[in-house]
């Protein structure tokens, strides 16, 4: 006779709790995933896909732009914000379905609600008490917006993949992944963007040159980022809202976009009720094995705030469900994660900056490499591409590479298997490149900068 109605009982049907659901039900425990909104949480719904989608569509713009050079013309060019939203949200649809599917399929039951625990067994949905063996806490995060006069004026990312329109003018705040990539789609998408960072560098926790070389890359592009400034405060006057920066200039926008950051969510969570801790950020505390202090109690993903990325909470949720119901004792390791930003041009890293690498390692040598891709020598476009390697002098192993320029996500997923492996500069040496190819380029620097 079971005493619990389920063995594992996950909260949030995103990216980490649906994996950890649906392997978990494959391992034969019986699973039940609650979820208050769409299924496949921020990813699918206000994240990774519509944002993707979106660069795609800014892309155009310079695609035609880029054809005439290879004696293509065209006429007067038209972009539609309503087609765009409706075939995003479309997509989206899909994936959810796809989501409620793939659930049903492995025999998961999808419980639809905020839920809410209420003891270290005992999840309650809809006023509804399910008792479980294990509780699996995926709620994810939010957007957060800074405290200044006139805040409630600006949008986060949220709203961003609902905006009614195209705005004309924008002001973007914020100098991580998401501002960078929102800010260049409205810019592809004919939208004149302001970015305002409060710090002195962009893309902050990254290798420093990806940052200076994509300011460069973006201003080229026509956005006007203002760094070591922040908005002071927004007014309304009619549709127009009135920005007011810290460095005593005022600007007019139709759009105030805030990507300055994202909190856990937590909030009537019932945390409080099983006595689950969490730090000061109020991401939930857990252990190498995602055990919160409660022993039944687990987190994942973006509510534990370690890596932020959808293949990290994949990642996180399938270790839970194996060593829950494989008798695994599996460890994360958040080594050599390689991520894509979207911006225009894209972004890449992967392992250690140089700043970091010149701390843990005594020698290092850099390998750096900036040019014009071939296809800019027809287009006209000024866009070049940046490739930086870096390798510790003593054991030739590559302790990180990092790129900007097109496709970067998609050439840096390979060698990211390369540093799985563990590989030498001498290793990458002796690789073929595939010509004519940007790759290639990191597997033909030979001479290092420093
Ligand atoms: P989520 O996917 O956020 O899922 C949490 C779910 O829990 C949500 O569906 C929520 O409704 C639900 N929930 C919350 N509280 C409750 C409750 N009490 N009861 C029931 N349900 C609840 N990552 C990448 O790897 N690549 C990218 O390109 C990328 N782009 C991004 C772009 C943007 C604009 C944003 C915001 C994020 C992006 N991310 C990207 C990050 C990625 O989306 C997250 O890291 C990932 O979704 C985290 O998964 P999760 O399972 O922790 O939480």
């Amino acid at each position: 006779m079971h005493t619990y109605d389920y063995d594992l009982f996950t909260i949030g049907a995103g990216s980490g709790g649906v994996r950890a659901s649906r392997f978990a039900a494959q391992y034969g425990a019986r699973v039940a995933v609650a979820e208050a909104g769409p299924l496949g949480g921020t990813c699918v719904n206000a994240g990774c896909i519509p944002k993707k989608l979106m660069s795609y569509a800014a892309h155009y713009h310079e695609d035609f732009a880029d054809a005439a050079g290879f004696g293509w013309s065209m006429g007067e060019q038209q972009f539609d914000w309503a087609t765009l939203i409706a075939n995003k949200d479309k997509e989206i649809a899909r994936l959810n379905g796809i989501y409620a599917q793939i659930l049903t399929n492995a025999k998961v039951d999808i419980i639809a609600g905020h839920a809410q625990i209420i003891d270290a067994h005992t999840v309650a949905v809809n006023g509804k008490h399910y008792r479980a063996r294990h509780i699996l806490i995926a709620t994810g995060g939010h957007p957060i917006r800074p405290e200044l006069p006139g805040s409630e004026l600006g949008i986060t990312s949220d709203e961003f993949f609902h905006l009614p329109a195209l705005p004309r003018r924008a002001v973007v705040q914020g100098g991580g992944y998401i501002a960078v990539e929102l800010a260049s789609i409205l810019n592809g998408l004919g939208c004149q963007v302001t970015l305002v960072q409060r710090g002195n560098q962009i893309l902050r926790s990254m290798d420093a040159d990806l940052g200076h070389f994509l300011i460069a890359e973006m201003r080229k592009k026509g956005v006007e980022i203002a760094l070591d400034t922040k908005i002071d405060s927004i007014t309304a006057s009619g549709e127009s809202k009135h920005v007011t920066l810290s460095d005593g200039r005022t600007l007019d926008s139709d759009c105030i976009l805030f990507a300055t950051g994202r909190k856990p969510n937590v909030r009537g969570l019932g945390l409080e009720n099983a006595g689950v801790l969490v730090s000061e950020n109020g991401a939930i505390i857990v252990d190498e094995h995602f055990t919160t202090n409660v022993d039944s109690i687990y987190a994942i993903g973006d509510v534990i705030d370690r890596v932020a990325l959808t293949p990290v909470a994949l990642a996180e949720g399938m270790i839970v469900a194996a060593n829950l119901f494989q008798h695994g004792r599996k460890l994360m390791s958040y080594e050599n994660i390689a991520t894509a930003v979207f911006s225009h041009p894209n972004v890449a890293t992967l392992g250690m900056t140089e700043a970091r690498a010149r701390e843990k390692h005594e020698h290092v040598k850099i390998f750096k490499s900036e040019f014009k891709a071939l296809k800019h020598t027809l287009s006209g476009s000024t866009e070049r591409c940046l490739m930086k390697m870096i390798v510790d002098t003593n054991t030739d192993r590559v302790l990180g590479m990092h790129m900007v320029g097109a496709d970067a996500g998609e050439i840096i997923q390979g060698f990211a298997v390369a540093m799985q492996c563990g590989v030498t500069k001498a290793q990458v040496d002796a690789t073929i490149g595939v010509h004519p190819t940007m790759a290639e380029e990191f597997v033909t620097m030979r001479t290092a900068v420093v």
